[in-house]
């Protein structure tokens, strides 16, 4: 089957095909303009698509915002898609190209990418973590993502790791991502040192040899296994695929699987602690692979 893959964010929108082998082809980006609101992405977004692409069979969407899988409906868009919730985004394309589109959440989405076409391809049952901004979930059973009632399942980032801490935006305070986010890392580096306003920025210094941060760094990798150590308690997952900015780097991940393992009651310990190896393509694959998934 010939895809057409499109990944929404706040700040752009990627496009490409995508057969049923998880090869992509044909990729396009354009501004998402998302500030001029829901109505003017969507519109921008079609005139785009039929300026390049015809003859695909399907299209996956994997958007920013919290989204009704079964009907296509965005439930809630943060203000930085102002009058993008309420959209019915499957039924605009539907009647647009008259092929099936599916609609997810793109953290959902990217976990479902990494199921079909990545990190998870030898397992049925795993969560997937990525660590950015802020900390986004998914839970994936079955090789289906579990959803809840409301599809808020899996926002890991706001679990209460230490009450009466941080205030979160979410409005309760200590949660996960308020400490173990990239963000999170970035905020304690700036304490040392006004140059360290991002995460590459922090490995390049402590490769350069600034060892103040290593302290920095072994504090936020215990918070990230704090988190991880809760939910493999919760859910004796057989793995966690982890990603996002930072946790592109290998070893980082491995000093996390090492601080969970030595913090995991022993008979939960074989849990696989993995990086997420679609990287800025999980959006796209993901997408797509709502066309595979159950
Ligand atoms: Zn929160």
């Amino acid at each position: 089957m010939n895809i057409l893959a499109v990944d929404i964010g706040g700040t752009s929108i990627k496009m490409c095909l995508v057969d049923s082998k998880g090869q992509s082809s044909v990729f396009k980006e354009i501004d998402s303009e998302a500030m001029q609101g829901g109505q003017h992405l969507v519109d921008n977004l079609l005139k785009s698509i039929e300026a390049t692409y015809s003859g695909f069979e399907a299209i996956g969407i994997s958007t920013a915002s919290q989204v009704n899988g079964e009907e296509g409906t965005i439930i809630y868009a943060n203000e930085n898609f102002p009058g993008y919730t309420g959209m019915n985004v499957k039924a605009i394309f539907e009647d647009k190209f008259g092929v099936p589109v599916k609609v997810e959440n793109d953290v959902n989405a990217a976990a479902l990418g990494e199921k079909y076409f990545g990190a998870g391809r030898n397992f049925k049952d795993f969560l997937c973590l990525t660590y950015g901004t802020g900390i986004g979930g998914a839970i994936v059973i079955d090789s289906t993502v579990y959803k809840g009632m409301n599809s808020c399942a899996g926002e890991f980032g706001h679990i209460m790791l230490h009450p009466g801490g941080e205030k979160c935006n979410c409005g309760c305070v200590g949660c996960y991502e308020m400490y173990g986010s990239t963000t999170a890392l970035v905020r304690k580096a700036l304490e040392l040192d006004s140059k360290y306003d991002n995460g590459r920025k922090i490995f390049e210094g402590l490769d350069q040899g600034d060892t103040r941060l290593e302290k920095v760094l072994n504090d936020w990798v215990l918070e990230v296994a704090y988190g991880l150590v809760s939910l493999v308690h919760i859910f004796n997952p057989p793995a966690i695929i982890i990603g996002g900015g930072v946790m592109e780097q290998q070893k980082l991940v491995a000093s996390v699987a090492a601080k969970v393992q030595e913090l995991t009651i022993s008979s939960f310990s074989d849990v696989q602690i993995i990086k997420a190896t679609l990287g800025n393509k999980a959006g796209l694959l993901g997408a797509a692979s709502l066309h595979l998934s159950k």
